[in-house]
Formats: structure tokens, sequence, C-alpha cells
């Protein structure tokens, strides 16, 4: 079997996981019990946010550690706009957001906040003048993500980063990073970010931590209450292993995306010219799009139909993104971009990790062909 889907989980490295057990067995303290087992725990994350910062590039009480990205983002949104509500109840997103992003401008929305959702392009890309242009004197907070986790799809941050700081010097700009991490250059200064995401379990990192960069200076209301962790940020009792075997993660994944995207880059290219080949596909990912993310429809096959035909040659896929993969309805992020409604419900995410070879490509694209080969027999048969 081989497993395509590092996009919704990619397997910890050895490192990492060997990091976790053992700080599981060794520092177990709480991290802000007064003896000296717990001070060695305290001290351990310490650390781990210098090596979080160095390789993003930011000061250490700039990181704030979290149960992961679906937390960091609700924060983000949630915590802004309720802290600076003084200062107005707009926010600007994209319709290409995760539903973490979405689904909290959704819930703020419900609760009095107007929401602009600035549409993208048929690339999947939205052009930071239409930002720029939705931001008012009201807009608290602008959210728009590096690398769209459907379709690959790279936003122009620091052209955003500017647009929206030209519109309102005073709106806080926010970068769902998740998917560009390890894969593009990605540093919160390079964006104009006051507010950046990131995830280790997307870069061979364990579950169970997210990271959230906060710029100095900038406020958020806690969502969790309870404690003083995370300087008063974020309650509860610190997970010690995943944050340091997730620290281990973001550099390791800093460190290694030159090697990353020379070896995988040129496979990339080349599924995405054998799938053009295929006059059954729909191809919804391009070249300009993140290195590791292929995405394509079947239109008319529902995805999961397809996927599951895919596994059984060996080949182990996912429908669109794991949050929305048990969704029976069209993706939000296809129709965005302008696909059909049966295009939109015929989707398959490829993607890519650092230990797939060309020999991986190949039989990949074998089972694609024995695929479409299987269904178009068995859609005659039920005809
Ligand atoms: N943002 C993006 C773009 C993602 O792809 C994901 C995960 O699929 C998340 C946020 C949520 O991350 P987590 O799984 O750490 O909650």
């Amino acid at each position: 079997m081989i497993y395509w889907d590092y996009a919704a989980a990619a397997p910890p490295y050895d490192e990492v996981a060997r990091t976790v057990e053992q700080l599981m067995r060794l520092h177990y303290a709480n991290p802000s019990s007064l003896h000296r087992a717990g001070a060695e725990a305290a001290a351990l994350i310490e650390r781990a946010r210098e090596v979080c910062a160095a390789a993003l590039g930011v000061l250490p009480g700039e990181i704030k550690f979290t149960s992961g990205a679906t937390e960091s983002n609700n924060l983000a949104i949630k915590g802004a706009a309720l802290h600076y509500a003084g200062r107005g109840r707009h926010i600007v997103t994209t319709e290409l957001e995760h539903p973490s992003v979405y689904e909290s401008c959704l819930q703020l929305q419900k609760m009095g906040w107007e929401v602009t959702f600035v549409r993208p392009d048929a690339a999947g890309a939205v052009n930071p003048e239409d930002v720029g242009a939705a931001v008012r004197r009201d807009t608290v907070l602008v959210s728009v993500m590096h690398v769209n986790n459907e379709i690959g799809s790279v936003q122009p941050l620091p052209e955003i980063g500017r647009a929206v700081k030209a519109a309102n010097p005073r709106t806080l700009f926010h970068v769902d990073g998740v998917q560009g991490f390890g894969k593009l250059p990605a540093s919160p200064g390079d964006f104009g970010a006051d507010l950046y995401s990131l995830s280790p379990h997307k870069i061979r990192g364990p579950r169970g931590v997210g990271l959230l960069y906060v710029k100095e200076g900038i406020q958020l209301f806690p969502l969790l209450s309870g404690g003083s962790h995370e300087g008063g940020l974020r309650a509860g009792t610190e997970n010690v292993p995943a944050i340091v075997a997730g620290a281990k993660a973001v550099r390791m994944a800093a460190e290694r995306r030159g090697d990353f995207v020379s070896r995988i880059l040129p496979l990339r290219n080349r599924l995405l010219a054998f799938l053009r080949e295929i006059p059954e596909f729909t191809v919804n990912s391009s070249e300009s799009g993140a290195p590791h993310i292929v995405h394509f429809s079947y239109p008319g096959m529902k995805g999961e139909v397809m996927a599951r035909q895919l596994e059984q040659l060996g080949m182990q896929v996912s429908t669109r993104s794991a949050c929305s993969s048990r969704l029976a309805e069209p993706s939000r992020v296809l129709l965005a971009i302008g696909r059909d409604e049966s295009t939109a419900l015929g989707g398959i995410r490829i993607s890519f990790g650092d230990e797939h070879t060309p020999a991986d490509v190949d039989a990949l694209e074998q089972a694609l062909l024995g695929a479409v080969k299987a269904l178009k027999i068995a859609e005659g048969g039920m005809r």
C-alpha cells in the first residue's frame, strides 16, 4: 500500500516518535509545579519555543502552543474579533479557507459580525487588490491561508499583507500557514502577518500540538479559561512531549525544505502532466501551486468511489481534505474556483511526502489507469 495523504496527516519522523515516547516517560511532571521536575518540564517548553521562533524568524515570546492548528485558527480569529470588538465588527476572509477559519467566521457572523468572503480566480488565487478593496475602517481582521489544503493553490501573501495594511494599518492580518510551511518560504515577517498558524502533524511531527505566532503587542481574547499558561492566552496543562517533538519537526521541516522541493516537485509535475492526458479527468491543481498537492476530478463520479477503487489497487488517497472527506456535498473550494457541481463532487487529492519515489509515481499512474478502466466497466454494466 502506498500512502498519498500527507496533507491530512504525515507519518512522524522516527526521531519525533522517539522524543514523544522518551518525554512521556521522563518528563511527566506538570510544568507549572514548583519542584525541580516541574521546572525541567517548563524549561523544555521554553527551549521548544526558541526552536520554533528561530525557524520562523520571530521572537520566542511570540510563539504560543495550542492543541493544533484548528485551535490556533479559532483563537486567532475569535480571539482578535472579541478583543478588538471596540474597533469594529468586520472581518475579511476568502472562500477557500479551511473549515477552522471559515466556520469561525460564520460563527462570528451569527454573533453580529459582518464577514466579507473574497472570491478566488479560476486557479484558486485571490487578487490582493480585491482583499485591499474589502478592508474598511471597521475591519478588525483579515484571514487568508498560505496554501489551499484541497487544490494546493498558493496565495500571494506579501502582496496581500501590503494591501491590507495600506487599506487600514490597524487591521490585523492572520495567515493559516498549515499547508505552506516546509514546502514554500514561510515567515510571518515576509507576509506582514500579525498572526500565523502552524500544525506540526502535517510536517511529520506529532498530533496534539499546534502553534500560533502572535506578534508582540497584539492581544487576543482567550477562548479557554482556567490558568495562566501560554501568557494567559491558552489555559490547560501543556502537552510537553508533543510540544518538544513538534518543535523538532518544525526545525526539520525548515531545514529540509530545499531538499523536499527539489525531490518532490519533478514528481508532482510528472503526475500533473500524466493526469492531463486522461480524458475522463479534470485537473484542479497547477504547476504554480504548492509542490505537494495534486487534485483532480472525475466529473459525474463521486470522489469516494474513485478513492475506494484506488485503495483496492494499493493507493491510499483523499477525496478532498481530511476534515471534509465525509461530506456528501460538492466541495466549497471547487465551486469557488468555478467548477460545476458534478466536477465538485468527484475530487481526488494526492499529497506527496518526502519519502515518495519515482517508482511510487509509476505505481500510482498504473493504478489510476486501472481505476478508470474498472469504473468505466462498472458504469457500462449499470446502464
Ligand atoms: N488549516 C489547514 C489549511 C489545514 O489543512 C488543516 C488540517 O487539515 C488545518 C488548518 C487544521 O489543522 P489541525 O489538524 O492541526 O487541527
